[in-house]
């Protein structure tokens, strides 16, 4: 079985329908959307439809979260809360039920799917490194763990030697390893790389692979701009930061 694992999409439409064509160009048994579907981007609506109808499985994130609870809007910087009350007020009911159903983790065999982390689902933790990554191991007993969150791709192999990150976003696993993926990010990439990131997991050869998307940021960001959301949210698309 092979799958394709997305995540951070945050409503930009561009960036997902990109993913979606490269992912329909191969020969993927699943989707699997890991959460942030809205925040920051200009089409919640359409994103979610797509998630909804596009993707096997999906977990809920942090901009999910307060979407549908302000509450959750008390951990987020000012662009992040003045996109997040934008968002609420465009969502439909059918939207705002589609993401009230998403659940903080999901499985796929020997696969743990989660947004932040897997030690605590629904705190909204950051592994931003190696060896936080490391510490990750012993809250997932499944050969593979996928995250996002961060939206900064990330591979994390323990072998029985050790720990070690991957840099050239491939890696097939030896026996007995267990490996944590960040995904990075559809809609808002933040590793200097401005292209969508997804991954795609293949369950017969035990590898995982990261994949760069180019899509049409200049209409993602004059989307964000024209629809009156804070400019920094669509300049940031065109450096990947
Ligand atoms: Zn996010």
């Amino acid at each position: 079985m092979r799958y394709a694992i997305v995540s951070d999409i945050h409503g930009n439409y561009e960036a997902f329908t990109a993913v979606l064509d490269v992912i329909d160009g191969m020969d993927v048994d699943g989707i699997v959307c890991l959460g942030d579907v809205v925040g920051y981007g200009a089409n919640p609506n359409e994103v979610v439809e797509l998630a909804r109808t596009r993707a096997d499985l999906t977990v809920r994130g942090n901009h999910d979260q307060a979407a549908i609870d302000p509450a959750e809007e008390a951990y987020f910087n000012s662009w992040a809360v003045e996109a997040i009350r934008w968002t609420r007020d465009k969502l439909t009911t059918e939207s705002l039920d589609y993401l009230t159903s998403l659940a903080y983790e999901a499985f796929l065999p020997d696969v743990h799917l989660v947004h932040a982390s897997p030690g605590e689902p629904a705190k909204w933790r950051y592994i931003l490194s190696p060896q936080a990554a490391a510490r990750e191991f012993a809250s997932f007993k499944e050969s593979f763990c996928f995250i996002g969150h961060s939206h900064v791709p990330m591979i994390v192999l323990r072998t029985e030697v050790g720990t070690s990150e991957l840099l050239e976003g491939e890696v097939a696993l030896p026996a007995g390893a267990r490996v944590l993926i960040n995904v990075g990010s559809v809609g808002q990439p933040r590793n200097g790389d401005p292209r969508a990131c997804f991954a795609v997991l293949d369950l017969e050869d035990r590898s995982v692979r990261l994949v760069q998307v180019p899509y049409d940021i200049d209409t993602a960001r004059a989307k964000i701009i024209e629809s009156g959301l804070p400019r920094f949210l669509g300049d940031r698309l065109l450096l990947g930061q």
